[in-house]
């Protein structure tokens, strides 16, 4: 039997089976069909316009990589006008984080962009290995998912930046679909597929690998030969997730059009009134200045119950609780309680560290005078980290 021809462009020999439809392709057509794809995506959601400078969230993972690769491409292809950095985030895990980072400072040689890394240590004074040698590996996921996302946000406003990009892939989306339905939380279900978010004057944070593979996109980086680093963190993985991932890989392997499917029924979803009405008004944290639905930022909160060390395993728990992601049911209002209690506590303690200012690119930075003069008088024994090592960190 001959080798079968590519079934798009019909000369090349098919060497692969695209996941997304079982097209026998060859490698040039694939290479062309994700990347567009991509680029559909893309401007289909009129993501950019030209001039904005977007931070790509960089783990040195497949994700990442292949989105920086792919973004740099398309910029140069399309002629998106857009100024890209990386921004990486360093949670001081040892021998997983210290790894991957090396692989995004090759990545910025390769790609000839800028690179951030910011890490937890600086911005809250706490390195994961730190936190689950206090804590332990139960819920340590929940202090990283809370205090990844504040810096990445934290890392973008240091940079001036107008748009963060993130690598979640189709299969993320879909696994984080099936969360919430198994969860209850249909709030949360109305903003999971949303391909852009933006909060009041937040930077905004988008996924143009939404529709993307995760099987397409570690092809993509195979056949390119991309740099990445392969290895899961070393600490406890989302045990939850874990499930929905599981079930979501049966699923494809019956049918792969499931992951696409489920993103398209999540985003058929309507949300009532009546749900958005239990969505809590936000304010701003009043310690840092990060958006917040409470009197503290949830960063800021799990921050507390680090600082005070000694506190009981249940206050542990009830600040991973509140910290955590909540359905919208009974236990909203349980959490209201606890948060009323725990913002009790909190506000008389004022000793704790300060976690730097949170600031959009819309508002104006402060003269570093000013900064300086708060600093200085500051009669508390605060911990406060310099605001200008981050901005001279950009
Ligand atoms: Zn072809
Ligand atoms: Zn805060």
């Amino acid at each position: 039997m001959p080798p079968r021809s590519c079934a798009l462009c019909n000369k090349a020999r098919a060497i692969l089976k695209r996941p997304k439809t079982g097209q026998q392709i060859c490698r040039e057509c694939f290479f062309w069909v994700f990347e567009t794809e991509v680029h559909n995506t893309i401007t289909e959601a009129a993501l950019f316009k030209p001039g904005d400078k977007v931070a790509i969230g960089a783990s040195g993972g497949k994700d990442s990589t292949v989105l920086a690769y792919v973004m740099k491409t398309l910029n140069d292809r399309y002629n998106y006008g857009l100024e890209l950095f990386l921004l990486s985030i360093d949670e001081g895990i040892t021998g997983y984080r210290d790894d991957s980072l090396e692989t995004v400072k090759r990545n910025q040689q390769q790609y000839d962009m800028p690179l951030k890394i910011l890490s937890y240590d600086e911005l809250y004074g706490w390195t994961m290995d730190a936190i689950v040698s206090q804590i332990g590996k139960k819920n340590n996921c929940t202090f990283c998912g809370v205090f990844r996302r504040q810096a990445l946000d934290r890392g973008a406003s240091a940079l001036h930046v107008d748009h963060i990009v993130t690598g979640h892939n189709a299969d993320d989306i879909a696994e984080t679909v099936l969360m919430n339905i198994m969860r209850g939380d249909i709030a949360r279900l109305g903003r999971c597929t949303l391909i852009c978010t933006q909060g009041e004057d937040t930077i905004k944070r988008s996924k143009p690998f939404k529709y993307a593979y995760e099987k397409e996109i570690v092809m993509y980086a195979y056949f390119k030969k991309l740099d990445y680093f392969s290895t899961e963190c070393i600490y406890s993985p989302d045990a939850y997730r874990g499930h929905a991932r599981a079930f979501l890989k049966d699923l494809e392997a019956a049918r792969p059009s499931a992951i696409i499917d489920i993103i398209h029924s999540g985003e058929a979803f309507e949300v009532t009134e009546v749900i958005k009405a239990t969505q809590k008004v936000q304010q701003t944290c009043k310690r840092c200045g990060y958006m917040s639905s409470n009197y503290l930022c949830k960063a800021c909160t799990l921050l507390e119950g680090l600082e005070r060390g000694g506190a009981s395993p249940s206050v542990v728990g009830l600040l991973v609780t509140t910290a955590s992601e909540l359905p919208f049911n009974g236990l909203s209002l349980q959490t209201n309680r606890m948060q009323g209690k725990l913002d009790a506590v909190l506000i008389s303690a004022d000793n704790m560290r300060t976690i730097p200012l949170f600031q959009t690119p819309s508002t104006l930075r402060p003269p570093m005078s000013t900064f300086k003069e708060q600093l200085s008088s500051s009669t508390q024994s605060q911990v406060i980290i310099d605001p200008i090592h981050l901005s001279t960190l950009a």
